[in-house]
C-alpha cells in the first residue's frame, strides 16, 4: 500500500466564529500536518456575522504562509444608495485588504431567504466580472441535501436546526442551479467552486457535464457524508470520474473553530474528519467512516491524483502561497466595523468579540512596526 501521509494537504474549507477559533484552527492545522488551511467568512447583514472578515484577516495575521483567508459580503453596509449595496466596491477592498478569494453563503436557503437577492441578480454582475478577471477564486455553498425540501419526511436533524425548505417560501434546488448556471454562461471562466460536491453526487454525469461545459467550475469534498454515501454505492465508475477530473476537485472539511480557544476537542473532531475523509479517498475496500460506526467503500485514488486534490488544484485557484494581509488598513477597517455594529444594534457577544479582534489587530500592528 502507497503511503500518502507526506503528500502536502490544504484544508480549502474552514469557518471561524469568534477569536477563540484563532487558536483552535491554528491547533488543528499543526495537529493535522496541515500545509495550510482557507478559512471562509461569512455574509453579513447588519450586525450579524459582521467580525468575520475582520477575524479571518486576523488570523492570516498571525499564521502568514499558512492561511489563506475567502473574505465574504456585507449586505447591508452603508452604501451612497442603500438599495443597491456596493457588491464590487467591496470586493475591490478585500482584495485591497489582502484576502485570497471570496466565500458565498449565500445560495444556502435559510440564508438566500432573508437577502431575496438571487444568485444571477444584476446586483452581483460587476462582482463576478471582476473575480472573472482577476481570476480570483468564488467558493458558493448553493443548495441543499434534497430531502431538506421534503415535506412530508424531512430529516431529523435539518428539521432540528430549522433547516427545512418545503414550505414554498424557499427557492427550490433547481431554482438555485439555475442561478448558478446563468452565471456561468455569463461568466464562463469564473474560477468558481461550489460546496459539498454541488449536492449532486447523486449524478455524476450531470457532474461531468458541468465540468466539461465550464472551465472554471470545481466541487469540494467538504461533507455532508451523504455524498461519502453516494461514492460508496459504486467505487469504481466515482474513481473513473475523481481520476478525470482530477483538476477540479478540492480536500476541504467544514472544520468550525468555536467560541472556547484551545478546546481539545476541536483537535479532536478536526483530526477524525480528517483521517476519515482521507480513508474514504486513499483505502480501498470497506473503511471506517467519521462517527456512529459509520462504513463506506474507499475509492482507492492514485497518489497523483490526490497531490491534486489535497493542494495542487487550491494552489491553481487560490495562488502558490496566502496573500499577505495589509494590517494597518484591515485594523483601520475593523474600527469602522465596530462603529457600525455599535449603530446597528449588534448583540453584546458580537460587539464583544469585535473588541477583542480589534486589540489582537493593535498588538499584530505593533509587533509588525517593531520588526526590523
Ligand atoms: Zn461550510
Amino acid at each position: 500500500m502507497t503511503d500518502h501521509s507526506t503528500l502536502p494537504l490544504i484544508d480549502a474549507h474552514t469557518h471561524m466564529r469568534a477569536i477563540g477559533s484563532v487558536a483552535n484552527q491554528s491547533n488543528v492545522m499543526d495537529a493535522c500536518h496541515l500545509t495550510a488551511v482557507n478559512a471562509l467568512s461569512m455574509a453579513a447583514r447588519g450586525g450579524m456575522n459582521i467580525n468575520q472578515n475582520v477575524l479571518v484577516a486576523l488570523f492570516k495575521a498571525e499564521r502568514p504562509g499558512r492561511v489563506y483567508g475567502f473574505g465574504g459580503l456585507h449586505h447591508e453596509a452603508p452604501a451612497v444608495d442603500p438599495l443597491r449595496p456596493d457588491f464590487a466596491g467591496q470586493l475591490r477592498r478585500l482584495r485591497d485588504l489582502g484576502f485570497d478569494g471570496v466565500k458565498m453563503i449565500e445560495g444556502k436557503p435559510s440564508v438566500y431567504k432573508p437577502l431575496a437577492t438571487p444568485l444571477n441578480d444584476p446586483l452581483y454582475d460587476e462582482f463576478y466580472g471582476l473575480l472573472e478577471a482577476w481570476r480570483m477564486p468564488v467558493l458558493l455553498h448553493v443548495g441543499d441535501p434534497a430531502g431538506m425540501w421534503d415535506t412530508v419526511n424531512p430529516p431529523a436533524w435539518a428539521v432540528q436546526r430549522g433547516w427545512v425548505y418545503g414550505d414554498g417560501t424557499y427557492p427550490t434546488l433547481e431554482e438555485l442551479y439555475a442561478q448558478v448556471t446563468d452565471v456561468l454562461d455569463r461568466h464562463p471562466s469564473l474560477r468558481l467552486i461550489l460546496a459539498h460536491f454541488a449536492f449532486l453526487d447523486g449524478d455524476r454525469d450531470r457532474c461531468a457535464v458541468m465540468f466539461d461545459r465550464w472551465s472554471g467550475l470545481a466541487f469540494d469534498l467538504t461533507p455532508g457524508w451523504g455524498m461519502y454515501g453516494s461514492f460508496s454505492k459504486d467505487p469504481a465508475a466515482w474513481r473513473d470520474f475523481f481520476i478525470r477530473y482530477a483538476d477540479r476537485i478540492l480536500f476541504g472539511t467544514d472544520n468550525s473553530g468555536g467560541r472556547t480557544p484551545n478546546d481539545p476537542e476541536k483537535v479532536d473532531t478536526g483530526s477524525k474528519r480528517i483521517a476519515a475523509m482521507r480513508r474514504c479517498l486513499e483505502l480501498t475496500g470497506e473503511v471506517e467512516g467519521f462517527a456512529g460506526g459509520s462504513r463506506y467503500r474507499g475509492l482507492g485514488l492514485p497518489s497523483d491524483v490526490l497531490a491534486m486534490i489535497y493542494a495542487g488544484n487550491f494552489r491553481r485557484y487560490a495562488g502558490d502561497r496566502p496573500r499577505p494581509v495589509d494590517l494597518p488598513a484591515v485594523l483601520e477597517h475593523c474600527r469602522d466595523l465596530l462603529d457600525l455594529a455599535r449603530g446597528a444594534g449588534a448583540d453584546e457577544e458580537t460587539l464583544t468579540d469585535m473588541t477583542a479582534i480589534l486589540q489582537r489587530l493593535e498588538r499584530a500592528v505593533q509587533f509588525q512596526g517593531a520588526r526590523p
